[in-house]
């Protein structure tokens, strides 16, 4: 059984969840672009590596043998099944980051959110929902070369994944880009701004003040 990873290290555990379309990627990646002290996890999968992918940027691309072994060893905090392949969260990479003070995102679908609140209360969670069905169908629909056969399939994936909303501590609409960003990046200041964590974070200047 996989240990509380949360409470006692001091960067913080966000999970982020949507269903394919929503923008969930290009939103984490604007914010890494912009924001200190955070980082996003980078999963195993299984899944065949697509054009513009990069082994150890996007994911590490692994066999389903040596994913199985690492499932075997406990090697991760959380896994699990996504269309057809195997996904799964390094338990020691994030660790390692949240030791060292940096705040962790885990891009994940809803199975691996369940599974890391279940061991990690103290976790955030942020669901990602895109502003309307026709604005995903045409998301989803990408190049407009998809037959409507297959854009129905992602449309049902999607509308599975996003069912469980109601699972995540905030709920974001990507409707216009910035907007969304901003509002991630808020969820982040704000957690940073309380007091618990100013206390530590402004001990100095606090000893200074009150002397
Ligand atoms: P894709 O293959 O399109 O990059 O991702 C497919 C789905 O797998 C997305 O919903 C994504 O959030 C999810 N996913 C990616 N990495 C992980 C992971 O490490 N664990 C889990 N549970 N889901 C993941």
């Amino acid at each position: 059984m996989t240990a509380n990873i949360c409470n006692a290290l001091s960067g913080h555990l966000y999970i982020v969840a949507a269903p394919s379309g929503a923008g969930k990627t290009s939103l984490v990646k604007a914010l890494l672009d912009r924001s200190q002290g955070v980082t996003v996890s980078v999963s195993h999968t299984t899944r065949a590596m697509r054009p513009g992918e990069a082994d150890g940027v996007n994911y590490h691309f692994t066999s389903v043998e040596n994913f199985q072994a690492m499932q075997s060893s406990a090697d991760f905090l959380e896994s699990a099944e996504v269309f057809g392949n195997f996904y799964g969260t390094s338990q020691k990479a994030v660790e390692q980051q949240l030791a060292q003070g940096t705040d962790v995102i885990l891009e994940i679908d809803w199975q691996g959110a369940e599974q890391v609140r279940r061991l990690n209360p103290d976790c955030t969670g942020i669901f990602i929902l895109p502003p309307s069905q026709q604005a995903l169908r045409e998301r989803l629909n990408n190049r407009g070369q998809d037959s409507e056969e297959i854009i129905d399939a992602r449309m049902a994936e999607a509308i599975s994944e996003m069912s469980h909303y109601a699972e995540f501590d905030y709920l974001l609409v990507n409707d216009d880009f910035d907007i969304a960003l901003n509002q991630l990046d808020s969820i982040i200041i704000t957690r940073r701004l309380q007091l618990q964590n100013q206390a530590i974070a402004q001990k100095g200047l606090l000893q200074e003040l009150l002397a």
